[in-house]
């Protein structure tokens, strides 16, 4: 009787083992997808955006959304006009 309790028990246990490691897994390859696009997008200028439905502006280049477009056009006069004087 025992040993049969010890069987669930370890049985159990291994499944959590399991899931565990799908976890880790799908935690591994959503980092594995995200690390190089968190790259891109912070290496890129975001020169060239498109608007949503929602006014926000997104990266034609990364696809990084950007915030509302309004101020995105805002911030881009200030840089413009800082980079001319
Ligand atoms: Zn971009």
């Amino acid at each position: 009787m025992r040993e049969y309790l010890w069987f669930w028990a370890a049985k159990g246990l291994v499944e959590i083992g399991i899931a565990l490691g799908i976890l880790m897994l799908i935690g591994l390859v959503v980092l594995a997808v995200s690390i190089p696009m968190l790259i891109r997008q912070s290496r890129c200028s975001h020169s060239k955006v498109t608007e949503t439905r929602s006014c926000d502006a997104i990266c034609v280049d990364c696809g990084k959304n950007l915030g509302f477009i309004g101020t995105w056009r805002k911030a881009v006069a200030t840089n413009q006009r800082g980079g001319d004087e």
